[in-house]
């Protein structure tokens, strides 16, 4: 991980490391939980951090009221690593170049089960298991199986954090699938797949 950690810092692969302040690569724990969201914003990008401004302040929160877990107990990153200027979307280009990134925190983390949060990463993620995106409201609440390293891994799809800081209705769907999630934690998946 650290060898990941400092290339994912150096990296100048696309365009987005000529704005970025800092490269964001992913904290936490292995072997446990795993949130993928889409791209740090400005406080990630000063501080280097996944998830510390006011989205990541509602992550945190339902990871420890509804799971019952402390930040520190799961692993947090985001499919993109450095910040996409003005906070606009990231490019598909820029999801392609930054993904083997992703793809080795999923292999060194090997977590018990993927939560990609948002549009971007639940439709980046979807896709690499040929199940087509169409909408976060189709698509959240669902479980697919995601291959690393030979072991079918959950992935759940919910909304993005940051959807839902001034939406009461989105919060209360995230606060759903998250219950969703903590309900699996204590059971099998194969009441979950299809
Ligand atoms: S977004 Fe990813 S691929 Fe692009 S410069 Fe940052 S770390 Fe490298």
């Amino acid at each position: 991980m650290e060898s990941l950690v400092k290339e994912i810092l150096a990296c100048t692969k696309c365009q987005l490391w000529k704005t970025r302040t800092n490269a964001v690569p992913g904290v936490g724990s292995r072997e446990c939980l795993m949130f993928v969201g889409e791209a740090p914003g400005a406080n990630e990008d000063i501080e280097g951090k996944p998830f510390v401004g006011a989205a990541g302040k509602l992550l945190t929160d339902l990871i420890k009221e509804v799971l019952g877990l402390d930040r520190s107990q799961v692993y947090i990153t985001n499919l993109v690593k450095c910040r996409p200027p003005r906070n606009r979307e990231p490019t598909d280009l820029e999801e392609k170049t930054c993904w083997p990134y992703l793809q080795r925190e999923l292999e060194i983390v090997r977590p018990k089960v993927i939560v990609a949060l948002g549009r971007h990463s639940s439709s980046y993620l979807l896709g690499k298991i040929g199940v087509t995106f169409k909408t976060m409201e189709e698509a959240r609440g669902k479980i697919h199986a995601f291959p690393i390293l030979g072991s079918q891994v959950p992935l759940f799809s919910t909304y993005h954090p940051a959807a839902a800081l001034y939406n009461p209705r989105l919060k209360d769907i995230l606060v759903q699938d998250f219950r969703r999630i903590k309900t699996y934690l204590g059971g099998g998946i194969d009441k979950y797949l299809g």
